[in-house]
């Protein structure tokens, strides 16, 4: 069965031979307090930082999900209210989460079909402005150029879910200070592990608040990285695995590159499609690894399944829109010939 499935999805094939290297490395019985774990941490933050573009002076520390994150920004650095943008389920999902631990956080809603507008004159009142890059429930995105417009007017901080685009495309990391992903989507690995980013701005406001009261404070991570540990046993296996992937990627710049490639092929299939079209109308807000296609309910549920029958995993549709629509991912551990053979079946249900 190949998934197509975004999140936990299809992972590199080359995951197999590291996990018995793991195995006969010792890698899974090694102290979290090791030199070794030191040297494999301290690999896997250098390789992240240079394959992703991601800035010399931000740090990257490791958390177990990206549910976690959201917690993290609630408690270490939100002093009141957090203004969570969303058009999708992630991004409601963290609006709840936050609003648990800080009671000011404020919703804003907006439409999932539009291009995001953003409200100088509400969004400015936040500590901490909160947006999903890329929303995987509905298969939209704010570009980078967004972003830098974003960036250029706020001076708050500025928190970003990339979990289902980090690793996949490019991100201007410059345009947020806090930027989270778990490594079950474009990092093609099995769930368990999370990746924080962030800016010496949020470190300066996590300063400022000085929350202090849970084991993964952002302080906490903070002083532990600073010798490429962590608070708690981490998922020492899944850190190696991400340091053995991260090791053969190419520079996001091509991996980029090669995910707009297929998205375009995808992207047209799909404007062409009669029973099978995109769920999202407006081509300048569509996700590039995740699409949401719709089709009458009975059509989709009969795609899903011969989809199945023939050796497919497709994404459900998330949330309400479970019956309306399928999702498939366009995530870099997919192979070429995988692709070519969905496009192949699904051109005739298209
Ligand atoms: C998958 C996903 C999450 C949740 O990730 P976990 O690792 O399960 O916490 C959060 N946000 C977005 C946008 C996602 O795609």
């Amino acid at each position: 069965m190949i998934s197509f499935y975004p999140g936990p999805s299809r992972l590199y094939p080359q995951v197999k031979a590291y996990l018995k290297d793991a195995y006969d490395e010792g890698v899974m019985s090694i102290n979290h307090r090791s030199e070794e774990f030191m040297a494999i941490s301290r690999k896997t933050v250098a390789l992240l930082k240079e394959k992703l573009n991601i800035p010399e002076d931000y740090s990257v520390c490791f958390v177990s999900s990206a549910t976690e994150c959201w917690e993290i920004i609630a408690q270490s650095l939100v002093r009141e209210k957090s203004m969570h943008v969303y058009n999708g389920a992630f991004g409601k999902k963290w609006f709840d989460y936050s609003s648990r631990i800080k009671p000011g956080a404020a919703p804003y809603p907006y439409e999932a079909q539009e291009k995001l507008v953003h409200d100088y004159r509400v969004w400015d009142s936040a500590d901490v402005i909160c947006l999903t890059q890329n929303e995987t429930s509905n298969g939209t995105e704010i570009s980078n150029r967004l972003m830098h417009a974003i960036r250029r007017r706020y001076s708050g901080l500025i928190a970003v879910d990339a979990t289902s685009s980090m690793g996949g495309v490019y991100l201007d990391f410059h345009t947020a200070d806090v930027w989270f992903a778990s490594v079950q989507k474009c990092f093609g690995l099995p769930a368990g592990l999370a990746l924080m980013i962030y800016s010496p701005a949020a470190l300066e406001q996590a300063r400022e608040i000085n929350d202090r009261s849970r084991y993964n404070s952002l302080l906490f991570l903070d002083e532990m990285m600073q010798r490429w540990q962590t608070p708690c046993t981490p998922n020492v296996l899944n850190i190696y695995l991400l340091m053995r992937v991260m090791e053969q990627r190419k520079s996001i710049i091509k991996v980029d590159a090669a995910t707009r490639n297929r998205y375009r092929k995808w992207d047209a299939f799909f404007e062409s499609g009669e029973q099978l079209k995109h769920f999202i109308k407006n081509p300048s807000v569509r996700s590039k690894t995740v699409l949401t296609i719709e089709g009458s309910t009975d059509h989709i549920r009969s795609v899903k399944q011969q989809a199945r029958e023939a050796g497919f995993l497709l994404g459900e549709g998330y949330g309400e829109l479970n019956e309306s629509t399928l999702r498939i991912a366009n995530f870099p551990a997919l192979r070429q010939n995988e692709i070519a053979r969905l496009m192949d079946f699904l051109s005739r249900h298209r």
